[in-house]
């Protein structure tokens, strides 16, 4: 007995650890955190209520306890269903949760069995614990972030087998049948798996919780706030790597760099708002005409880059010229009203040992010329006299 409740008090003091860990977690706009918290907060409470079973009056270390732990997973599934953006079954989270309720009444005051009320409550966590895994089992195959939701569905399918044991164990037991264990030990193997399981289920909350965290924070740095585009950051990592592998495979890579003709002016007569419109179309054009192992970044301000991986110089040509057409476009504004613009573009292929930058650079040199040949055009580096690029 002394056991048993020294093992609930640690399972309480871990509830209140973890609690501590996801109140950490409060302000990071993670979904789930709210009620994997309540779930905890719960077991804080409904575990001493256990541990003082015949100090307490039987309502609250029976009743009470049962119920608020079948809360505990019931609003650990919540979290996970909120995390990973599904419906909040209520109705049926709240049924659950009055059906626990039902069972532990009738077994206690209807026909008084400890057997019954195991099997009840171990069917019922264990239903919810299977429920948990399929959920994040099913997001497993989404994302790329494995580890977290594997430790998850792992915690969880393995806790809703040992509850589906400890039903076939009581069950057998309240039918008659004479294990060859003793109780004191199967109860105290139960007890110190069910002992594990919200901690467990807790921490890969919280591992799930921060891999997404880690995953908004590196979108939002690989690209561009407006536009969805890559950002410059972005498109530097990538063209590097792509560099290195062009040259060790001998393949070919080639840069459009294209800036919007006359923004400003597009700015100034119909507004910065405008502009942005303007911008976010560009984008969403741009992506329509290329390919998706093409890289479509913003480099700044109405400056953008699309890398063409295995794309020799006379094709990147071709492209441009598809995209400066694509980009030759007439914008309807909410208001109604129309606003026409156009592109230069730079072409550049990268040529044996260089660099990114110098690659860069003669694609800028090309896109100068084409401003300065009158603007909507596309300039091939290679037609520029070779101290220009
Ligand atoms: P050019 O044909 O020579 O490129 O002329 P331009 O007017 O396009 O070039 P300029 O560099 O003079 O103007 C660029 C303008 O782009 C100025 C700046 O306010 C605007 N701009 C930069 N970033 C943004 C943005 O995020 N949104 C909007 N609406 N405007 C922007
Ligand atoms: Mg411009
Ligand atoms: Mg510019």
């Amino acid at each position: 007995m002394l056991i048993v409740v020294s093992l609930l008090l640690l399972t309480m003091a871990l509830s209140a650890v973890m609690l501590l860990v996801l109140s950490s977690l409060r302000k990071s706009g993670a979904r789930g955190i709210r009620e994997w918290s309540a779930a905890n907060a719960l077991a804080v409470v409904s575990l001493p209520l256990f541990a003082a079973r015949g100090v307490a009056p039987d309502f609250l270390s029976i009743e009470v306890a049962n119920t608020l732990l079948l809360g505990t997973t019931v609003l650990m599934l919540a979290g996970f269903r909120r995390h990973l953006d599904l419906d909040l079954p209520c109705h049926r989270l709240a049924a659950c949760v009055g059906l626990g309720l039902a069972a532990i009444l009738a077994l206690h005051h209807g026909v008084d069995s400890v057997g019954g009320r195991v099997v009840a409550m171990s069917l019922l966590h264990g239903a919810l614990l299977a429920e948990m895994g399929v959920v994040v089992w099913r997001q497993l195959a989404r994302t790329g972030r494995r580890y977290p939701a594997l430790f998850t569905v792992c915690a969880a399918f393995l806790n809703a087998a040992v509850q589906l044991v400890r039903a076939l164990v009581y069950g057998a037991q309240a039918a008659g049948v004479q294990l060859p264990w003793e109780d004191a030990t199967v109860s105290m193997v139960f007890f110190s798996a069910g002992a594990l399981s919200l901690p467990a289920l807790t921490l890969g909350a919280v591992m799930m919780a921060n891999a997404e965290l880690i995953a908004r924070a590196r979108h939002a740095a690989d690209h561009d706030h407006l536009t969805g585009a890559r950002s410059r950051r972005a498109f530097f990592d990538l063209a590097t790597r792509e560099q290195a592998r062009a040259l060790r495979r001998e393949a070919r890579l080639s840069l459009l760099l294209f800036d919007v003709d006359h923004f400003k002016r597009i700015n100034d007569t119909h507004g910065h708002a405008a502009g942005d419109r303007v911008l976010v179309d560009i984008v969403e054009r741009t992506c329509a005409v290329v390919r998706s192992i093409d890289t479509v970044a913003r480099l700044g301000g109405e400056e953008f880059a699309v890398l063409l991986p295995d794309t020799g110089a006379d094709t990147a040509l071709l492209v441009a010229e598809r995209l400066r057409h694509a980009l030759e476009h007439v914008l309807e504004l909410p208001s109604g009203l129309p606003v026409g613009y156009t592109v230069s573009i730079g072409v550049a292929t990268l040529g044996a040992g260089e660099s990114i930058d110098a690659m860069l650079s003669r694609a800028d040199a090309a896109l100068y010329a084409a401003k300065a040949s009158g603007r909507n055009a596309a300039v091939d580096a290679r037609e520029l006299p070779a101290k220009m690029a």
